[in-house]
């Protein structure tokens, strides 16, 4: 066997999953029954969680050139204004979303994948696969109508909702079929009053409807339309004058012009809402839209698909590399698709943009303007959309003993944070560093205050970590200022890092007992303790 792991599905999400595998060292093949990528209207927008974890492999600048940030919504009520949204609320690098096209994400994370000595396979298509303790049996059909039957250590379905993976794994896709709801979109050029102002974008909220216009980055915008369905059987795509009509009566602008700026990105489309019954069989796992779907309220679909290959990648490698168990793939499963649950049910009470009811819409829209107009709001909002709030506390891999009850700072499962430390030993340059410039993807980082990394106890640390195989690195830092260092942690707490940037371990920096332990059982075969991840209350973002 030349390969190690098979992708199936050169989507944003098997491309990102290639990406981090070939970066971990471990050697790829990955196949698409399409001629090419995609070109069809779907994700826009990356948010700042999906934006931090592509920056992590290497592609964050790329996209950053290619697209255009969100700065500012207006809401509008019809043709009333109720306030603004703003973003980039948070501390990141990334912190606003990013507009760009799907299609050009996928081209993107294509050509990086070339660099790194991976080419798609086009018209390569996964008719069957079986898999076995030790490897995985797949059959591939060419163009040219050739049958391949092939073999690899292990195999990712990221091929969609219609997975074959999953479906010759005997994984069910569990939920339902959401009805009711219809979506009609668009990428266009307007005449309005509003003009055309890069970085601001509008929703426009109406009874049994409502709209979201996003600036795209070549000039215009995509025009997203959530409606009540009128009529169920009707699929063809939208024309420019249905798009134009929708558009004017929601947003009251009778002598609204929309000109296309391609007929291709015109589409309706309906959803299931739904979540793969486990993300693992042995070594078959799924990923992306294969592994979970739902109506695109909220645009998360594509990001939690890269949050999720972000998270597999670095687990697969370590259990492929002998660093780890394979329960810690459990872990993903358990992960992701928790991750998936809440998306679904929080996008059910999504009122500004699933299409309400005249009450409920007069309802809704009288609490806007006092909500927008309060900056806690405007935060929480902006890091739960960000996914930045968003925590792994339930896996399996979060431990937090800290020494007291409560300590401020990441709890275990939490993203951490990117806090602007000062030049310090070992770090090179005099201007504010950021913490997350310091973490890498190809080992876990464990991160303490030098104001309490003396000798003995780095030694302690340092042994603690020697003799296993997962690689991590001890960093001593100074934050910037005393609201950094809360942002940090207690002091007397180390943090120990995973590779995607959560924390793993919190513990008392006196107990490198509880280190080690945590490390061994990382290392040990199916000594990872995997308890199923539970709900938890949502907790305070840092
Ligand atoms: C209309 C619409 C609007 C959306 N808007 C948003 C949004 O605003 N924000 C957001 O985050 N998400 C949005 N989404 C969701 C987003 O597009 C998906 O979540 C995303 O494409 C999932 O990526 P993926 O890589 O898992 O799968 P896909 O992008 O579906 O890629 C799967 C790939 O697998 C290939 N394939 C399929 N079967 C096989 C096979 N048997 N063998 C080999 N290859 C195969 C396909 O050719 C395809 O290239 C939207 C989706 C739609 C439809």
């Amino acid at each position: 066997m030349d390969v190690d792991v098979c992708v199936v599905g050169a989507g944003p999400v098997g491309l990102t999953l290639a990406i981090g595998l070939r970066r971990l060292g471990v050697r790829v093949r990955i196949v698409d029954k399409a001629p090419a990528t995609k070109r069809e209207a779907r994700a826009l927008v990356l948010w700042a969680r999906a934006r931090e974890a592509l920056d992590a492999l290497g592609v964050g600048e790329t996209l950053r050139h290619r697209g255009v940030e969100l700065e500012a919504v207006t809401v509008h009520a019809r043709d009333r204004a109720l306030g603004e949204l703003t973003t980039g609320w948070a501390r990141s690098a990334h912190a606003r979303p990013l507009n760009i096209e799907q299609h050009d994400i996928e081209r993107l994370l294509s050509e990086e994948l070339a660099r790194l000595g991976t080419r798609v396979e086009w018209n390569t298509e996964l008719t069957d696969v079986k898999v076995h303790d030790d490897r995985a049996e797949f059959t591939l059909r060419h163009e040219n109508g050739t049958v391949e039957s092939a073999v690899a250590p292990w195999i990712v379905g990221c091929e969609g909702t219609a997975s074959v993976v999953r479906d010759r794994l005997g994984i069910a896709f569990e939920g339902r079929r959401r009805t009711g709801l219809q979506v009609v979109q668009g990428n266009a050029h307007p005449t309005w009053r509003l003009g055309e102002e890069p970085g601001r974008g509008h929703i426009f909220l109406a009874p049994h409807r409502s709209l979201l216009v996003f600036p795209l980055p070549g000039g215009g915008f995509r025009f997203f339309c959530f409606r009540d369905d009128p009529d169920p059987t009707l699929t063809a795509a939208p024309t420019i004058g249905e798009l134009r009509d929708l558009v004017a009566e929601t947003a009251l602008m009778p002598g609204l012009r929309l000109e296309a700026t391609d007929h291709l990105w015109l589409n309706r489309a309906r959803f299931s809402d739904r979540v793969a019954a486990r993300l693992r069989s042995g070594r078959g796992l799924l990923a992306g839209d294969a592994a979970h779907a739902w109506a695109p309220v909220g645009g998360h679909g594509m990001n939690v698909g890269i949050l999720g290959a972000h998270n597999l990648a670095w687990k697969l490698a370590a259990v492929h590399h002998g660093q780890a168990g394979e329960s810690l793939l459990d872990t993903y499963s358990d992960e992701q698709r928790l991750l998936a649950v809440r998306y679904i049910r929080e996008m059910r009470f999504n009122f500004m943009e699933l299409p309400l009811p005249p009450l409920g819409f007069r309802a809704f829209t009288a609490t806007v303007p006092a909500a927008l107009a309060r900056r806690g709001f405007q935060r929480r909002l902006d890091l739960r959309l960000s996914d930045l709030s968003r925590s792994h506390r339930d896996s399996a891999l979060s431990r937090h003993r800290p020494g007291r009850r409560y300590r401020a700072g990441p709890r275990a499962g939490d993203r951490m944070p990117d806090v602007a430390l000062t030049a310090d030993a070992g770090i090179q340059g005099a201007a504010a560093v950021r913490l997350h410039t310091l973490l890498g993807y190809e080992r876990w980082t464990l991160v303490l205050h030098a104001a309490r990394a003396g000798a003995g106890v780095l030694d302690a640390l340092r042994q603690a970590c020697e003799g296993l195989p997962a690689p991590v690195r001890v960093l001593p830092v100074t934050p910037w200022d005393t609201a950094e260092a809360r942002r940090l942690g207690h002091p007397d707490d180390l943090r120990l890092v995973r590779p995607d940037g959560y924390v793993g371990l919190v513990a008392p920096l006196a107990r490198p007992a509880l280190l080690r332990s945590y490390l061994v059982a990382l290392a040990a075969e199916g000594r990872t303790p995997v308890r199923r991840a539970q709900e938890h209350p949502p907790h305070r973002p840092h």
